[in-house]
């Protein structure tokens, strides 16, 4: 009767058209990020209480001492202070048509006291107890239902034994009385009023095809399912949603890089390439030799190549990206190399210059704090085309740096930059003025991802994996040691450098502007050199240093001369020493899996035994008997045991995805490196880590959608194309020209 008066254009109407809604609790509900109508229609319950499993109270006798988690319902019929601080206690009685229970609390009384009043509806759940011949429930959970009263909307359906929702609040939505049951009444009134102007924006026959529920129904029933079986048809259909709008966005982007954007059609069949090949000290594992073949697909084609090289740290990336490069370069074009950090653009510099040094090929290095005098001269040969391959870091997107003919990208350690500075540095390779066009782009990354995360974070690149090992590698063995161990861990560093192996000891300096990191990092590193390594070379390497420094530290350790190299996480990626066949990990406990597993793939890269040694301090032994006897909430615990764990991990497998699942458990998916920063919309309801199956049908019905109607031209999905752009207002503009 009064949605006649709306129409879908009023569900982005602010938040105040809903009854019940004025401007202070407006404004409260805009920090929140609900804005709109429609903001507060898609704000989800977190949980829901079902009412059909509450027993009367009357039936909780039978319950009683029986250990068994129950849920009753009643109103309030009295609440009463009973003794004195400390051992005050508040109990409260609740009552139905068939008895009465005592409530009993006796931490934060005062709180409870304020927070109930007489006559209140509310659910409790807890184990029923006997004490003094009352029956009781300690320091229930508590669900509020409604306040009572006769024009009590919220008591409606009450007593119906239907499911009744959950909504999350805060301490700021409280003070305008948005709690769980102000939250029930506003969003009950927005639903009566708008839901019947929403309009099905998923294509007919998808939704057909997958018998999902229609948008009207699955929003009514996410807030007030009929039954737990529609609740969960209405959640699948809302996650589907959720994804598929994301894979929509990825799906377009790339038909869109391929099909209006012309690309390079390189000749694949490379004199340098080959001349390469055949000089390697080494056999090109099989798992390399498909990786190339699918690059090379790619550069012949004439459409731009987009593509992940995914491979476990000391796979052999580096030698794959570097044949491609030459590939491009016998082709009359540039190609340019990005890492993460100075310390990986230097190393990637010296490890091609050396696979390149009998080659007719000029390489590059471009980093920040390079003298004026050499970086114009750079610049220069850049510009004038005389430098054909460039290895840098963000230095190269800079926008003095002009390619002649840049046809060839390969971007390290991709997760550490955002799409912005990938599409930035392809953008160098178009050039008006000679008519050169989008440069191929090849990503590499050692840091394994979960599937599913790759489908979403990487989702419009082609991936290509290196699955195995060079052969000549003996696994690492990594060992758990405790702080008052140290002194046997240094004994074997020591028998370590004497067979003629170099080592590391690396110091936790998670971010750079740690001071106190550095500080013990520093005096570390004094105590080993003058008390416990008087008698051996050693260096320190962290990330305050001068490049120039760095250099003169790297450089002795490459050769040998330094045989200890104490150093912060600034060497987690991409260092390459073969001999060092040590990696001794202080504090281990503080680091992350992804760290940890990047930081042991510095050793094991010869052909020596390899040791990573994980030093934590001595409380984790402690921790792993109580955490077997004693589940716990409290935050400290649960951080120890999470840090227990993420050992465990490291020392029990070297398998990176097994070891990135176990990451993304712990962490969950939006710490996840980077997901926040990818520009892909936030996910309320679907979980990457347990949706997997809807993702997959979400990824294969928008590419199949893309496929038919790259722009959502047709008429049959105007709805899904003013969806999309509604849902998509703040992820387009982050990612424009993506
Ligand atoms: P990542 O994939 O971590 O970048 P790199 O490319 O740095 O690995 O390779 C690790 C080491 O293995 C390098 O010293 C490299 O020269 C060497 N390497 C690469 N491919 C092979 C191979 N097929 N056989 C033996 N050694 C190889
Ligand atoms: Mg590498």
């Amino acid at each position: 009767m009064k949605s006649q008066h709306h129409t879908i254009k009023d569900l982005a109407m602010p938040v105040q058209y809903v009854k019940g809604i004025g401007p202070k609790r407006a404004n409260v509900l805009a920090e929140h990020g609900i804005k709109t109508v429609r903001d507060l229609i898609y704000y989800f319950p977190y949980d829901y209480l079902d009412l059909s499993k509450v027993e009367k109270v009357g039936n909780l006798l039978a319950s009683m001492d029986s250990d068994r988690w129950i849920t009753t319902m009643g109103t309030i019929r009295s609440f009463e202070l009973i003794g004195r601080q400390p051992r005050q206690r508040l109990v409260v009685v609740l009552g139905d048509e068939t008895g009465t229970i005592q409530l009993v609390f006796f931490q934060s009384v005062q709180y409870f006291k304020k927070a109930f009043t007489l006559g209140e509806t509310i659910a409790v759940s807890g184990k029923v107890t006997s004490f003094k011949n009352c029956f009781q429930i300690v320091h229930p959970s508590i669900d509020r239902l409604s306040s009572g009263g006769e024009d009590d909307e919220d008591s409606q359906g009450l007593h119906t034994g239907g499911i009744v929702p959950k909504y999350g609040s805060s301490a700021e939505l409280r003070d305008v009385n948005l709690h769980v049951k102000g939250f029930r009444r506003i969003i009950k009134s927005a639903l009566d009023d708008f839901i019947d102007v929403f309009e099905e924006h998923l294509p007919k026959n998808l939704l057909e095809r997958n018998k999902f529920l229609p948008i009207k129904l699955a929003l009514r029933s996410i807030h007030y399912p009929e039954s737990f079986e529609i609740l969960s048809k209405a959640q699948h259909r809302l996650k589907f949603d959720e994804l598929f709008i994301m894979q929509l966005l990825l799906a377009l982007r790339r038909k869109s890089v391929k099909s209006e954007m012309p690309g390079i059609s390189f000749n694949v069949k490379s004199m340098l390439a080959r001349q390469l090949v055949d000089s390697l000290p080494f056999k090109l594992t099989k798992s390399q030799v498909n990786v190339i073949k699918e690059i090379a697909e790619d550069m012949e084609s004439r459409k731009p190549m987009n593509r992940l090289l995914q491979g476990d740290v000391g796979s052999g990336k580096t030698i794959v990206a570097l044949l491609a490069m030459l590939v491009a370069v016998d082709n009359g074009y540039q190609a340019a190399l990005m890492a993460p950090t100075e310390i990986l653009a230097e190393q990637h510099y010296k490890t091609l210059k050396n696979f390149l040094q009998d080659m007719p090929v000029n390489i590059r290095l471009l980093i920040g704090g390079q003298r004026s005098k050499l970086r114009r001269e750079i610049l220069e040969d850049i510009n004038q085309g005389s430098s054909q391959i460039i290895v840098g870091t963000h230095a190269l997107i800079q926008e003095n740096v002009k390619f002649t003919k840049l046809g060839f990208v390969v971007i390290d350690e991709q997760h550490r930059f955002g799409v912005a500075q990938r599409v930035a540095l392809r953008e160098k390779g178009i050039n008006l003025q000679n008519g050169s066009l989008n440069p191929d782009i090849l990503v590499m990354t050692a840091t394994p991802i979960p599937r599913t995360l790759s489908l979403t974070l990487y989702g419009d690149l082609d991936v290509s994996v290196i699955n195995e090992m060079p052969l000549n590698r003996k696994p690492i063995k990594t060992i758990l040691r405790t702080s008052s161990q140290v002194d046997k861990v240094y004994t074997f560093v020591r028998e370590q450098v004497h067979g003629g192996r170099q080592v590391y000891i690396v110091y936790p300096l998670i971010d750079e502007s740690e001071k106190m990191d550095l500080k013990a990092a520093t005096e570390s590193y004094e105590k080993l050199k003058t008390e416990i390594f008087s008698d051996l070379k050693l260096g320190l390497l962290h990330g305050r240093m001068s490049s120039i420094e760095k250099d003169e530290v790297m450089s002795a350790f490459k050769s040998g001369v330094i045989k200890i190299l104490v150093a912060t996480t600034v060497i987690e990626v991409g260092i390459d020493i073969p001999n060092a066949s040590m990696m001794v990990i202080e504090h281990a406990e503080r680091f992350g899996l992804a760290q940890l597993h990047q930081l042991r793939g510095r050793v094991g890269r010869g052909a020596a035994q390899s040791y990573c040694i994980l030093i934590a301090p001595d409380w984790i032994e402690k921790i792993v008997s109580k955490a077997i006897t004693l589940p716990t909430i409290d935050d400290d615990i649960v951080e120890k045991q999470k840090a227990i764990r993420r050992l465990q991990t490291i020392v029990e497998t070297v398998d990176g995805f097994k070891i990135a699942e176990i990451d993304l458990e712990l962490r969950g998916p939006g710490d996840f490196f980077g997901t926040r920063q990818s520009g892909l919309p936030q996910l309320q309801l679907a979980n990457l880590m347990t949706d997997g199956d809807i993702l997959a049908l979400a990824r294969q019905e928008a590419f199949q959608l893309v496929e038919i109607d790259p722009y959502l031209r047709l008429s049959e999905h105007e709805p899904l194309r003013s969806y999309y752009e509604e849902r998509m207002k703040e992820s387009l503009t982050l990612l424009q020209g993506g």
